[in-house]
């Protein structure tokens, strides 16, 4: 693949020993109640990683009571605003502290480049800052206009038990999008990371327990989704499931969480576009258009993965963007200056292929990539970034998820055929405009059907903006004051003014 830029390094630096995982429950470590484990092999270099307390329902239901009666016996949800905040503070202080070492695990359970997983980090201690923030704004209203008989209150009360269920491709910040919002509005919480990335959601749990969490606040059960997820999302004593990964799982979540009626937020997939007009400024399109669809090896809600350019620049535009992928640094996650690391896992490797494999044999053209990459020195799975032409929006490629650095092109002749493409999509996360055209690309934001809208720019983020998605992209929102919301409860208290009731019966 000498037409690729292939990073490797000579010397693996895997540590000799692997992390050991284990549940945090009511305050303490613990190993699985029948001391099942499970490990996790590095996806870039073959060795295992990680070995992890593999969590029963045993380990689910005493993670579950413990929550259960720190919310009840208060010993969060009554704090002040001022104290939780300060707990939220001092987690974030820690996270900065240990960076290198989350950043670390991260790349090891994850293939991500070492870069990238600090760069997360950073982020995630700045969104545990921000939520800090958000713990003593927390009021509802008051209601001075009823009549001189009442007055009316709206309390902003926490949820109460939270199941926190997270996903493999961004461990750390996705839990950190969740974690610090219950906590800041005052919910106990039971965390289940992925189990293809345990790790650095357990070296959360110990910068919890440094900061002063009290016991039985933060839960974590490590395990899979069957039987410690499905428990977290069916148990009555849970109130609120708030769930990151398939839209798949998020449906089987849904009905789980239905049996009791609990809340549940989700965050899911995305097979997000962005439109190309021939007016835009095409070298920052196409370095936006290669970051958007290799970042994180495409294994990215919010992946760009569709483009859709418009017909009298689209010849041109794909041969930069080929060009330029060529020029991307793959391989070894642990070097520095790789920008795009491994695939999670071999399962996940084949299915990115058939999506390839099959596009080709409907007619598509691939004029990069489109198989598996060879990284000297590495026994892991990587993927070769990827670029698929000749491409109709009923293909599967064009349709659903693919998780991987592939690229999917289509194009538009007018504004109205570009946005009808752009809805044409069972999923509703996020979408792109490029165009040096203020009113092309106001009028794009309004009319495309998604929770977030770039324009000119793609996958930029901040703790403030709230981030979600529409139809199968999942409900909610995380971040922002709306990311708080979703774990309050508004209760009604109305007050009568005095003795002046008219008694019911005469
Ligand atoms: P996944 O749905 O397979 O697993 C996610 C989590 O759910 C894991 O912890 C898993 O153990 C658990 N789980 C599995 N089955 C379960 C069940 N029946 N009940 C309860 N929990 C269960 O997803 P994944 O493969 O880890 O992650 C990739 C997916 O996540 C992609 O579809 C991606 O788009 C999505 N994702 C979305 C966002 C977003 O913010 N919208 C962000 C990142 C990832």
């Amino acid at each position: 693949m000498s037409e690729l830029n292939v990073v490797s390094i000579s010397e693996a630096k895997i540590p000799a020993e692997p992390f050991v995982a284990r549940h945090l429950i009511d305050g303490e470590w613990r190993g699985s109640a029948d001391a099942a484990t499970f490990e996790r092999t590095s996806p870039s270099h073959g060795s295992v990683v990680t070995i992890a307390s593999k969590g029963g329902e045993a380990d689910a239901d005493a993670a579950i009571a413990a929550a259960r009666l720190a919310f009840d016996k208060g010993r969060w949800s009554r704090t002040s605003g001022k104290d939780r905040a300060t707990v939220l503070l001092k987690v974030a202080d820690l996270i900065d502290r240990e960076r290198e070492r989350i950043a670390f695990m991260e790349t090891l359970e994850s293939g991500k480049p070492i870069s990238q997983a600090k760069a997360e980090i950073e982020g995630a201690s700045d969104i545990w800052r921000y939520a800090a923030s958000l713990a003593r704004t927390i009021h509802g209203e008051s209601h001075n206009s009823l009549g001189q008989d009442f007055l009316g209150l709206v309390l902003k009360e926490p949820v109460g038990v939270v199941s926190i269920i997270t996903p493999w491709n961004f461990p750390f910040l996705i839990v950190s999008q969740k974690l610090p919002f219950a906590l800041a509005a005052g919910c106990t919480a039971v965390v289940k990371p992925s189990e293809m990335t345990p790790a650095t959601t357990v070296i959360l749990g110990e910068l919890l327990l440094e900061a002063g969490i009290p016991a039985g606040v933060v839960n974590i059960v490590l395990g899979f989704g069957d039987p410690v997820g499905t428990a977290m999302t069916a148990d009555k004593r849970v109130d609120m499931v708030t769930f990151t990964g398939s839209t798949g799982v998020g449906k089987a979540i849904v009905s789980a969480a239905s049996g009791t009626l609990k809340k549940v937020s989700l965050e899911l997939g995305g097979k997000n576009p962005q439109v190309i007009f021939p007016d835009a400024d095409l070298d920052s399109a196409v370095d936006a258009v290669v970051f958007g669809v290799y970042f994180n090896a495409g294994e990215c809600c919010n992946s760009g993965s569709r483009i859709i350019v418009h017909e009298d620049i689209a010849e041109k535009f794909v041969a930069r963007t080929v060009k330029l992928s060529r020029r991307v640094p793959f391989g070894d996650p642990l070097d520095p200056s790789t920008k795009v690391g491994a695939i999670i896992t071999p399962e996940h490797q084949n299915k990115i292929d058939t999506y390839v494999q099959e596009a080709k044999a409907s007619g598509a053209e691939v004029p990069l990539g489109g198989g598996a990459l060879q990284v000297p020195g590495l026994n892991g799975q990587f993927y070769q970034p990827t670029v698929v032409t000749n491409v109709s929006s009923a293909m599967p490629i064009a349709r659903e998820e693919v998780f991987g650095p592939v690229l999917t092109v289509l194009t538009f002749t007018t504004l109205d055929e570009a946005i009808e493409l752009v809805n044409d999509a069972d999923y509703g996360l996020s979408a792109g405009v490029w165009s040096e055209n203020v009113h092309t690309c106001l009028e794009f934001a309004r009319r495309a059907n998604a929770g977030t809208v770039w324009t000119n720019t793609w996958m930029d983020g901040f703790a403030e903006l709230p981030f979600g998605g529409i139809k199968e992209s999942g409900q909610g929102r995380e971040l922002g004051k709306y990311g708080l919301e979703e774990f309050l409860e508004a209760k009604t208290v109305t007050m009568r003014i005095g003795r002046s009731r008219e008694p019911w019966v005469a």
